[in-house]
């Protein structure tokens, strides 16, 4: 592993008997970006490495063995997260939410005893691996198939505790994660339809903070039927001023202006209580997701966001309908008809 020096960005002290003026001291500890080669690819991480403060510049940096281990971990981690791959604090956060051992869990997926410590520590995982660990993380139901499957591998009451807590997290997340399945099998057909996604693939997690973000801001609530629009004409001003959507929706002209395709199923995802008027008429009020975060977008979205939402925030759904309702995309596409993004350039906002 061959690494290159760049900058340094954080630093604490650390009391140490130092390997370079013998004596037990405060040294540094630092972190610089550094790269190295991982499986003959460059990576990019940061590296840990200490300074004493008894040496002269120029001789004064160490690193010790247990850092240099660290070291390589942090770099089989940067080439696993550049591959789309289960980090080794992944695996970790995995057991952690099943309540596993490293042994447990390698037990549970019916692998080698030490494999897990191996993927935590030192190794990276191969290709099938990962897609496993990829599943059981998202989909609580598959860690349970594989905890039934090699039942063997626990005593009863073992296998009993840890069945409750897959249990748990099936109750909490199964729904929602199946939702989401839904809408991306739903979207299949839209995979190379630049022209109505905006060239943008679907984000789900994207969509849930964007309608966090517009719940926070529309301070006399907000309704599904302005949330639907608040959405088009978000992903409309950002493929005028960007060239591609935010989202990855794709809109469908009805009475009410754009809708998206899949609104049920993302009702089921986007956090909101069920209100119901005289006659029993469902009305959806978005809430901000528990776990919303602004950070998760990026400056020129955040523009976006704030433009549209200023614009906006005192229309009712019904007066959002009646703008929509001028907009080129509505009256330039038939009812029923996809709205294509090259109509998003004569957006009126
Ligand atoms: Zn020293």
């Amino acid at each position: 592993m061959k690494t290159e020096k760049k900058e340094i960005s954080t630093n604490e002290q650390v009391m140490m008997e130092c390997p370079l003026c013998g004596k037990t001291h405060r040294v540094e500890k630092k972190l610089q970006l550094a790269h190295a080669i991982v499986k003959g690819e460059k990576v990019h991480y940061h590296e840990l490495f200490f300074v004493c403060g008894n040496c002269e510049d120029g001789e004064n940096e160490f690193i010790p063995a247990d850092a240099m281990d660290e070291n390589l971990l942090a770099a089989r981690n940067a080439y696993r997260s550049a591959h789309g791959m289960f980090t080794s604090y992944m695996i970790v956060d995995l057991r952690k939410s099943y309540g596993l051992t490293q042994r447990e869990l390698s037990n549970m997926l019916g692998w080698g005893g030490a494999t897990i410590s191996r993927y935590e520590s030192k190794m990276i995982q191969d290709e099938t691996h990962d897609e496993i660990l990829h599943v059981v993380s998202e989909d609580a139901l598959e860690a349970m198939k594989y905890l039934e499957k090699n039942k063997g591998n626990f005593d009863e009451k073992r296998f009993g505790e840890i069945a409750a807590a897959i249990q748990e997290k099936i109750s909490r997340t199964s729904l929602n994660y199946m939702t989401q399945k839904l809408l991306e099998a739903r979207y299949m057909e839209f995979k190379s339809r630049d022209d109505l996604t905006g060239g943008t693939k679907l984000d789900i997690g994207k969509i849930c903070s964007m309608a966090s973000y517009f719940a926070q801001k529309c301070h006399g609530g907000l309704f599904k039927v302005k949330l639907m629009k608040l959405l088009w004409y978000a992903d409309a001003v950002f493929y005028r001023e960007h060239g591609h959507a935010m989202s990855g929706l794709v809109y469908q002209h009805k009475p009410l202006g754009a809708l998206p395709v899949g609104h049920y199923e993302l009702m089921g995802v986007i956090s909101h209580e069920e209100l119901y008027d005289n006659f029993e008429e469902t009305a959806y009020k978005i809430l901000p997701s528990e776990n919303y975060d602004e950070s998760c977008f990026t400056e020129d979205e955040l523009n976006v966001l704030n433009k549209v939402v200023s614009h906006f925030k005192s229309y009712t759904g019904k007066e959002m309908a009646d703008v929509m309702h001028k907009e080129d995309a509505y009256v330039l596409t038939a009812d029923q008809a996809y709205i294509p993004y090259s109509l998003a350039k004569h957006v009126t906002i």
